[in-house]
């Protein structure tokens, strides 16, 4: 249970970090903190030691009645020098701590940065594992105050400690007998913080995923997304039921340790109290007998107590720094993350106009942690200007495959080709440029029409006719224009003025969105599975026209949208399985020519 002196030291190490980040986000704010605190320690010692040599004036002048009237002025002007350094201690501290606020919301604003650029450019892989959210909620957890807390402290700490070590010397002067005294009051309690201090790190460490289920079950029980259903299937008394459950699990652990940790603060704390009146004791009796001066009793009685305080505060500081030290390894280990698909050292320039476009050549591919490969020997192609569709049951791999193209993931085999070279060997930037996209799950953002389309090109300048014309290619232009303040109405409740839109207007919204971007091929995951037959017929009725005669790779269920694309890829279990124009496909008669036959029949029947 005692901590051993690595545990104690391991701190040190965090420094070798935090102060360089310090540095990072405000070098004057750090250097005025030293300073501040140099002074701050400087002027408290003097306070101490003035005070002292009063003491010692006092006790020489209480024996000697003679010198008492000359010993007042020299009594009166040390009296001044202590409140002026006491005045000027304060002073500083008062400065010193405002620096320090300064400095903590800098650090804090700098780290928020540095997480925000990480969680942007980590792999979509993190993103689907429990790992990544883990180490990312750990790093929140951990504050962006830490960094400037650590150095607070352990400004505090040297303070502290070097005050400490002046008030031990002045016991000491007075008896040495008293020195183990204080140790018995002092040391325990440290290690006993200490160890505690790290007992709930590990059990919040262990306890971070059940905590992320219980925010999960707040949230989906105070946020909108969920309302209808929730209501609907009358969910809300077993989600609180198991929301409780979780919580009181949490809160008999959490509360089981601060009891345990209690009962022994208790121990050390009386074992404290017994050595100070013990020690009282002794030199009150030392004094009566004559060993001692009333001057000594006085001072042991105003600075035991001082250098017990101290003392507490000292282990609350060592104490504090651990816990900093442990949570800022979480930060760090957080901040040490690097994406997979990073720039490569020599990265190839993206050919400005392409000749032969993508290729896939015997792709396979597996997800992080799944047993079997969700793509297995894909041969495919989009040549530049061409629109390809790709048709398959659910799960069959569609999605997966462009996430692929997307370069969100690299292939375990084989590899994907523009005009002949790895992708790999572009920077991922310049190659997802080359893309705009939808996704089934694509983003409805909180803010203006005119924002949500700009979002997909941020680099342009969003002027108006640009968006217009997006927003006219994906039919999106009528229902704008009838909104109350057109392309600057709020999407969202969240914000006065907000309004809500279908979801079939969202869908137009992310058409308009990829229709934005000058890129040279446009994806379309079911990007019409929200519209009317009527709205999807106009869509298609001149698709290579709105979008500009990009090459354009497209998924869809309806196979009457499928039989305009220049060619079809047919998957089934992660393989293509079939390939060709739509003729050559009904005429193969195979798996194409039966999903066709049968919506067909659908359709037909609905006619009847
Ligand atoms: P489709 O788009 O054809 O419906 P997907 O590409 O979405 O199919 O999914 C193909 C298979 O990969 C499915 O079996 C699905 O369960 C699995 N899968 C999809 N996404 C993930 C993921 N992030 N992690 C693990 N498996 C996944």
């Amino acid at each position: 249970m005692i901590p051993s002196p690595r545990t104690i030291l391991e701190p040190l190490g965090t420094l070798r970090r935090v102060l360089p980040l310090l540095w990072a986000s405000s070098s004057k704010c750090a250097l005025l903190t030293t300073f501040l605190m140099v002074l701050e320690v400087g002027f408290g010692l003097a306070a101490l030691y003035l005070l002292k040599q009063l003491v010692d004036l006092v006790t020489t002048l209480l024996g000697d009645e003679a010198t008492a009237a000359q010993g007042m002025e020299q009594v009166l002007g040390y009296v001044a020098l202590t409140g002026g350094a006491t005045l000027a201690f304060m002073v500083t501290r008062a400065l010193s701590n405002l620096a320090k606020e300064a400095q903590a919301l800098l650090v804090a604003d700098y780290i928020d940065g540095k997480v925000h650029e990480r969680a942007v450019s980590a792999d979509l892989a993190f993103y689907e594992s429990p790992r990544y959210f883990d180490t990312l909620e750990r790093a929140r957890e951990s504050g962006n105050q830490r960094p400037a807390q650590v150095i607070g402290n352990l400004m505090m700490l040297s303070r502290n400690g070097l005050m400490l070590a002046a008030v031990v010397v002045l016991l000491v002067s007075i008896d040495w007998l008293l020195l183990p005294v204080l140790l018995v009051a002092i040391l325990p309690g440290l290690l006993v913080r200490l160890h505690f201090t790290r007992h709930l790190y590990d059990w919040q460490r262990r306890r971070t995923q059940m905590e992320r289920k219980a925010s999960y079950l707040d949230w989906l029980m105070t946020s909108n997304l969920h309302a209808k259903e929730l209501r609907i299937y009358q969910l809300g008394d077993h989600l609180r039921a198991q929301y409780a459950k979780l919580r009181g699990q949490i809160r008999r652990e959490r509360l089981q340790i601060t009891q345990r940790r209690t009962r022994l603060e208790v121990v050390v704390g009386s074992a404290a109290a017994i050595a100070f009146f013990t020690s009282l004791a002794y030199l009150a009796w030392q004094t009566a007998e004559g060993h001692s001066s009333v001057g000594d009793l006085v001072l042991f009685m105003l600075i035991f107590q001082r250098a017990q305080t101290m003392g507490q505060e000292l282990v609350q500081q060592l104490s504090k720094l651990y816990e900093d030290h442990l949570y800022m390894g979480l930060l760090f280990e957080f901040l040490d993350i690097r994406p997979e698909i990073a720039e490569p050292n020599h990265p190839a320039a993206v050919p400005e106009s392409l000749r032969e476009g993508i290729r896939f050549e015997k792709v396979g591919f597996q997800y992080p942690g799944s047993a079997e490969p969700t793509l297995s020997d894909i041969d495919l192609s989009i040549r530049p200007g061409q629109v390809v569709a790709l048709v398959g049951v659910n799960g069959s791999g569609k999605t997966t495959l462009i996430k692929l193209l997307c370069r969100l993931y690299d292939p375990a085999q084989g590899r994907i080709t523009l005009d002949g070279v790895d992708i790999r060997n572009y920077s991922p930037e310049q190659y997802r440029n080359l893309f705009s996209v939808i996704f089934q799950d694509y983003s409805q953002y909180a803010a203006s029409v005119k924002e949500n389309i700009h979002f997909g090109d941020i680099q342009s300048s969003g002027e108006q006719p640009s968006i217009m014309t997006a927003a006219i290619n994906a039919g999106a232009d009528d229902f704008i224009s009838r909104l109350p303040r057109g392309y600057d109405t709020p999407l969202t409740r969240m914000f006065d003025e907000g309004q809500e839109i279908s979801i079939g207007q969202w869908q137009k919204l992310a058409l308009a969105r990829a229709f934005l971007r000058k890129s040279t091929f446009i994806i379309l995951d079911e990007p019409t599975s929200s519209l009317d037959p009527e709205a999807e017929f106009e869509m298609f009725e001149n698709f290579r026209e709105r979008i500009n005669h990009r090459g354009a790779l497209m998924i869809s269920h309806r196979l009457s949208t499928v039989r305009m694309a220049d060619y079809i890829y047919v998957m089934d279990q992660g393989r293509v399985c079939e390939s060709g124009t739509h003729e050559e496909l009904i005429r193969k008669r195979g798996t194409y020519c039966k999903l066709f036959n049968k919506q067909a029949f659908h359709y037909r029947d609905a006619e009847v």
